[in-house]
């Protein structure tokens, strides 16, 4: 499994919002999501015309985001400009609901 020397900034965060949320704010679309490790802030993608998830990282330098997308699990450092095949496993109290153990512990 790909590893990089941020995990340890990895925190068991809950999804802030259902949507991103600096495009809820402003009224914009996005297309997909991606939510950030460290303190659960939820942006949209490089493919989205706002990329707010890349914008949060600039701002904050919370380094690990993984897709909020159903059934993916693979995650971006933005330091190490890596991609990370397998992040944590999202637990899902609700349908946002994140994040409490490692894949396969
Ligand atoms: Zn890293
Ligand atoms: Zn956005
Ligand atoms: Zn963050």
């Amino acid at each position: 499994m790909a590893h990089c020397p941020h995990f340890d900034q990895i925190r068991e965060v809950t999804p802030g919002a259902n949507g991103c949320e600096d495009c809820m704010k402003t009224g914009d679309t996005w297309n997909e999501l991606r939510v950030c490790l460290t303190c659960g802030h939820v942006g949209c993608c490089d493919d989205s015309k706002n990329r707010h998830a890349t914008r949060h990282f600039e701002q904050t330098q919370h380094p690990l985001i993984r897709s909020l997308q159903a059934g993916e699990d693979w995650g971006w450092c933005y330091v190490d400009k890596i991609y990370l095949d397998k992040m944590p496993r999202l637990k899902r109290r609700g349908p946002w609901s994140l994040l409490a153990r490692w894949l396969g512990r």
